[in-house]
């Protein structure tokens, strides 16, 4: 038995039940993971909602967390009990105290990363570094846009852009997160409650545009997001959070400049064990030389996630934040 969240439909936040539920030994290529801290990310909104699948309720959603190995199963031989780990991955089940994760898609921690900052971090700047380093390889001196700049995704791409030489354009909700936005490396904010985002992009940018946008608002920036780029740039389309794309039509690349346009997931880059293990040495590197800090601005006991998801979709957070078994 180990206490989690469940949800038996999907709908808000007060469908998060917090109860008792059955473990059983870990299989063969598992281990039993006891968490120290769980990650809280906006996927897990489009997982309680139904947007994404999840398979048939009730189960636990999450997807990130960091803690140690408890008992191995059969088959696992480069993990012992007692090794702090984290992730970032399928299959969804996080948000309980403890659970089986399949071996191969554990990091070991290095000893300077506490598992706290683990559990805020992987998800999260696994997705900075193939967003910037993959997606859209950036270059120094180049200028990008970059949307919900002071979210969890946000503030560490803004640090992690600046220490590669590349100027941040970010846009937040409220005067507040562009101080927080600034503070972290991105050289200029765009409230987009009250700025017009295409004018204020092509100011910045001498009326050239840029060559990437990396877009997690979806519905309500998508078209908009199109207008700011420089002929022959890169829409990065990544997250939902205003609701997901429709109705796109392939002409709306063409008559903006022959536009490119991509829809990328964390599972994709990180499907393979090694580019998972090198996406996270990357981070890790990244967080180790201080070039980019891991700002855990809110933490809830896990018990409170409803409260935590009420927060997040109300646009109420800022940086990472974790809940605490
Ligand atoms: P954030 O901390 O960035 O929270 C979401 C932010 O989006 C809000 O704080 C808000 O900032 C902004 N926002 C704009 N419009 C809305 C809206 N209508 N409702 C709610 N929020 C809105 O979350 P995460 O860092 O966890 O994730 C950021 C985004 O990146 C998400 O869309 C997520 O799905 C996506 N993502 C995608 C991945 C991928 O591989 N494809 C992996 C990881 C994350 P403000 O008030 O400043 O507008």
């Amino acid at each position: 038995m180990t206490k989690a969240i469940r949800l038996y439909e999907h709908g808000g936040p007060e469908v998060f039940v917090w109860e008792d539920i059955d473990l059983p030994a870990p299989g063969r290529s598992e281990v039993r993971l006891k968490h120290s801290a769980v990650g809280l990310n906006y996927i897990d909104v489009y997982h309680r909602t139904g947007l994404y699948p999840t398979g048939e309720p009730p189960v636990t959603i999450g997807l990130e967390g960091a803690g140690t190995v408890q008992a191995l199963g059969d088959g696992v031989d480069d993990l012992e009990v007692g090794m702090r780990v984290a992730y970032a991955s399928p299959p969804i089940g996080s948000y309980a105290e403890e659970r089986n994760m399949p071996a191969d898609r554990l990091v070991r921690l290095p000893e300077a990363i506490d598992d706290q900052t683990a559990a805020a971090m992987m998800l999260q700047g696994m997705t900075v570094q193939y967003l910037i380093r993959r997606t859209y390889r950036v270059k120094a001196g180049e200028t990008v846009l970059f949307h919900a700049a002071a979210g969890g995704v946000g503030l560490i791409a803004c640090q992690w852009l600046k220490a590669l030489g590349v100027q941040v354009i970010g846009t937040v909700g409220s005067e507040e997160k562009a101080e927080l936005a600034r503070a972290h490396g991105c050289a200029h904010t765009i409230n987009y409650r009250e700025e017009d985002v295409v004018d204020r992009v092509k100011e910045l940018t001498h009326g050239v545009g840029v060559p990437v946008v990396y877009d997690s608002i979806g519905k309500e920036t998508f078209e908009r997001s199109l207008d700011c780029l420089q002929p022959m740039g890169m829409m990065v389309s990544f997250g939902n959070a205003s609701g997901p794309v429709e109705d796109f039509n392939l002409g709306m690349l063409a008559s903006r400049g022959s536009l490119y346009v991509t829809r990328p997931s964390l599972m994709t880059y990180t499907a393979k064990r090694a580019d998972l293990v090198a996406s996270a040495n990357e981070l890790f590197e990244v967080v180790q030389s201080g070039a980019v800090k891991i700002e855990i601005n809110q933490s809830y006991p896990l018990s409170e996630t409803a409260q935590a998801h009420r927060d997040l979709e109300d646009r109420k957070t800022t940086g990472s934040t974790v809940l605490l078994p």
